[in-house]
């Protein structure tokens, strides 16, 4: 595997107080990692500094390629990124929404989209299995319908590294399962994928390996079988678990004892 995304001592401060701190990582190219830990561990704010949203301390950088130096639409060329909470102009259909991905590839001159853009975005659409609710006004859509919609538009922009911060909080558990496949394809196709969850459970199902953040810190990190054990829940997330093992994959399974 190539070297895709590295992190080297990122930090960052807000409000007078360190939010991430001594962050280090690097996520291969062609590889799924996710980035787990509690409430307010800093998981959006991290993901946020790696794409300079953020004022941070340390270096990223991207096959080799310091992303600080890199001009906003040159950056916006090979990464994508879907924020928690998407904010999408109220006017727009759910096609164009999607289109959006496409803006830092067209020239100031361009009319309108080319036919790639458009194939682009329609195969997105497909993709997250949103065709239906193209023509649909995005602010129309339920909340997990528009995250779909978020994913797609990621999609259409075709990124070498895709950074998504809890991409299916608000997805069925089909479309939880649709949504992670896609990514994991998108990232034996070559991508660098490094998303946010929530669910240790599907973390542990897709992704190639984990980082696990407390307080701002990088507490573990490897294989979602090494990373996630018993004594690392209690420290963590305070919670009492049995880890399984699914009988098809052998991937971890978390059966969470009740409290009390
Ligand atoms: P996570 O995504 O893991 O839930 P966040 O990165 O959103 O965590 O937040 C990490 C911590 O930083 C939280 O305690 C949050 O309240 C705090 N925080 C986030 N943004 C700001 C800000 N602009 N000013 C001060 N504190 C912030
Ligand atoms: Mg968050």
């Amino acid at each position: 595997m190539s070297v895709g995304l590295e992190v080297s001592g990122v930090a960052v401060q807000l409000g007078g107080r360190a939010i991430v701190d001594g962050i280090d990582m690097v996520v291969p190219a062609g590889s799924v990692t996710g980035l787990i830990g509690p409430n307010g561990a800093g998981k959006s704010t991290l993901l946020r500094a790696i794409l300079g949203l953020v004022p941070a301390m340390g270096s990223v950088s991207f096959c080799g390629t310091d992303l600080a130096t890199l001009p906003r639409r040159a950056r916006a060329q090979f990464t994508a990124f879907v924020e928690q909470n998407s904010e999408t102009d109220a006017r727009l259909t759910a096609r164009e929404a999607v289109m959006l991905g496409r803006i830092p590839f067209q020239s100031v001159w361009q009319a309108s989209p080319s036919a790639d853009d458009l194939s682009l975005a329609e195969a997105a659409l497909a993709a997250v299995e949103m065709t239906a609710f193209a023509d649909r006004l995005y602010q129309t859509l339920s909340g997990g319908e528009q995250q779909r919609i978020q994913i797609a538009r990621a999609l259409a922009q075709q990124p070498r590294l895709l950074l998504l911060d809890e991409p299916t909080n608000h997805l069925d558990v089909h479309a939880q399962l649709a949504t992670l496949d896609l990514l994991r394809r998108h990232a034996q196709a070559g991508a660098t994928v490094l998303l946010a969850l929530h669910d240790l459970n599907l973390a542990a199902s897709f992704c190639d390996s984990l980082v696990v953040l407390h307080g701002g810190r990088p507490v573990a990190a490897g294989p979602p079988e090494l990373v996630l054990t018993p004594a690392l829940l209690r420290q963590v997330y305070g919670v009492d678990a049995t880890i399984l093992r699914h009988p098809g994959t052998g991937r971890p399974l978390i059966a969470y004892d009740l409290p009390g």
